[in-house]
This record gives structure tokens, C-alpha cells and sequence, in this order.
């Protein structure tokens, strides 16, 4: 291509970015729901309560029976890629959820993960034995995969160790049929903590996609000066620092109430001309609020060792 080309394509790019978020500034101020980025009490409907799956937007599928711990399927032409398994007991949830939305869970070839805690991996070698698929996982988290979590610097929460068949390294792609997710180590909430990105599209407009891997900082743990991990306040303010300036319309994560999962989907059901899910605006204020609930982590570091 030549540079007056590319220059030409690189210009029309960022005019289409500029105006889909001048765009969706004016739409997002009126019609987004309020995200509550507070995580529901123990007894919380988001928690206990089974949700119907449904699609996002664009093959992309809440599988993941609870409206606190998702599990997404994104469907391709080669098979499907599901991230997140959520605690062991809930794999026979997720795979009836599959099967409701029509497709076989045999069919799913790539298992991935947002981080090596117990709420996300927990069914992940229960998952790989009944769809036969690839485990894919950042070489950090992979330890604590195949460990079933003794080998985390945090004490609570074990699982069925689960094998991990392909180790990625930061920023590499993962592919399957026409589905491309990118892997961006965001290491703070676990040492190998992942968020994956791709690019969607909905009513010919293309969106980038991303599901935040994990923000909260552990508040069963030190964050200064952990023996087990010295170097995360570092980490943390790597990650915040790189999810800052990624581009991002439609945003997900691995725990619903960070993106306002219960809201977005019940603005979904109740119909409207835009996808609720789309809300760049809300994705910088996810990531400000956690990056100060850190900060203030950093000036007084308590945190609850009952556990
Ligand atoms: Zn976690």
C-alpha cells in the first residue's frame, strides 16, 4: 500500500472513531443505566438467582447462570470459545444455558479465563472434560490453574486443579474460525489476571470489546509489601495505566455489577433503538473509580485477615 494510501485509511479510521464517540457520548448521557459499582450482599438476586443466557451483542453470550459471576460464549464459524467457568457446581448451569441458546457444548474449543480465582476457573477442569476444549491461560495464572489455587498468593478458595493446555504470552491473539480476542495481561487482582479484547459489530458499525479480567484489589490481602507478592502495587498501576488508554465501546467483565450487567440487560428486554451495552463513557468511569478504590488502598492499607 502506498503512504498516501495508508495515511488516507489511517485518517478515515480515527474520523469513524471520533464520531462514533461524539455519537454515543450525546446517546449514552440519556439512555445508559446508572452502573452501581457496588458488589451485591451475599443473599443479593445477582448472586442466588439463576438469569435466562442471552445474547450481548454480535455472538457474544451470557452463559454464566449468574448475574454476579458471568461465563460468555462467543460463537464462531469454527465452534465456540467460552471464558470463564465460574465455581465447579455451576458447569451443569452453564452447559444447560449452551444447550438453550441452541448450540452443543461440545462445540466449544477454546476455554479461556479473566483470572485464577476460584469464582472463575473453579469449573474450569469439570468444563474441559465434558467439551473436550483447550484450556488457554497467561503462564502466571496457569500455575495457579493446575494447582487448584494452592500455589495463589491469597489463601482462600480452592478448586479441582484443572490442565492447562496452551500458555499465552501478553498481547498475543487467540483465534478461532472468524473470532479474533486479543490477550492484554492487566496483573494486579492475581499475578497472571488477563483482559481480552475484540472487535464487534452491530448494525454495520464495528466496536471494540473489551471484558476486564479483574480491578478489585484483594481485601483479604496486604497490597504493600506482601511477601507473596511484592511487587503489586506496582502491577496494579501498570494494569490501570494500560486500560486507560485502550480503546474500548462495549465493555464486560468478569463480575457483572462492574458494568452493570443486571441493569444493561433488563434496558436490553424493555427494547430501544441503541444496545445498552454500548457505553464507552461508563467504561472510563469503571476504571477510575477502581483505579481511586486503589488509591486509597495505597494511603491506608487495612484489609480483613479473619479469612
Ligand atoms: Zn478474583
Amino acid at each position: 500500500m502506498s503512504n498516501a494510501l495508508f495515511y488516507f485509511f489511517a485518517f478515515r479510521a480515527l474520523l469513524r472513531r471520533t464520531i462514533i464517540t461524539a455519537c454515543l457520548g450525546v446517546v449514552c448521557n440519556a439512555a445508559v443505566a446508572q452502573v452501581q459499582l457496588v458488589s451485591p450482599p451475599d443473599d443479593d438476586p445477582q448472586r442466588t438467582e439463576l438469569t435466562e443466557p442471552f445474547e450481548i451483542i454480535d455472538g457474544i453470550y451470557f452463559v454464566g447462570g449468574r448475574i454476579h459471576r458471568p461465563s460468555y460464549l462467543f460463537t464462531t464459524s469454527e465452534g465456540h470459545i467460552l471464558l470463564d467457568t465460574t465455581f465447579d457446581e455451576s458447569v451443569p448451569e452453564i452447559v444447560a444455558n449452551i444447550r438453550k441458546l441452541g448450540f452443543d457444548p461440545e462445540d466449544v474449543k477454546l476455554l479461556l479465563s479473566s483470572h485464577a480465582h476460584h469464582d472463575h476457573v473453579g469449573g474450569h477442569s469439570n468444563m474441559r472434560e465434558i467439551t473436550g476444549a483447550t484450556t488457554v491461560a497467561s503462564a502466571a495464572d496457569a500455575d495457579v490453574i493446575e494447582s487448584g489455587g494452592k500455589t495463589d498468593f491469597r489463601d482462600t478458595g480452592l478448586w479441582p486443579p484443572a490442565t492447562v493446555d496452551r500458555i499465552i504470552v501478553d498481547g498475543e491473539q487467540v483465534k478461532l474460525g472468524d473470532r479474533v480476542l486479543t490477550a492484554h495481561f492487566t496483573p494486579g487482582h492475581t499475578k497472571g489476571c488477563t483482559t481480552w479484547t475484540t472487535v464487534v459489530e452491530e448494525d454495520g458499525i464495528q466496536y471494540d470489546l473489551v471484558v476486564l479480567g479483574g480491578l478489585n484489589v484483594n481485601r483479604t490481602e496486604p497490597l504493600i509489601d506482601n511477601p507473596r507478592y511484592p511487587d503489586m502495587p506496582q502491577q496494579f498501576a501498570w494494569s490501570f495505566a494500560r486500560l486507560k488508554v485502550l480503546p474500548v465501546d462495549v465493555y464486560l467483565g468478569a463480575h457483572g455489577y462492574w458494568y452493570g450487567l443486571n441493569e444493561k440487560r433488563e434496558q436490553m428486554l424493555a427494547g430501544g433503538d441503541t444496545n445498552p451495552f454500548i457505553d464507552p463513557e461508563g467504561y472510563q468511569n469503571a476504571i477510575r473509580f477502581f483505579e481511586n478504590a486503589y488509591l486509597e488502598r495505597l494511603k491506608n492499607d487495612t484489609y480483613d485477615d479473619a479469612e
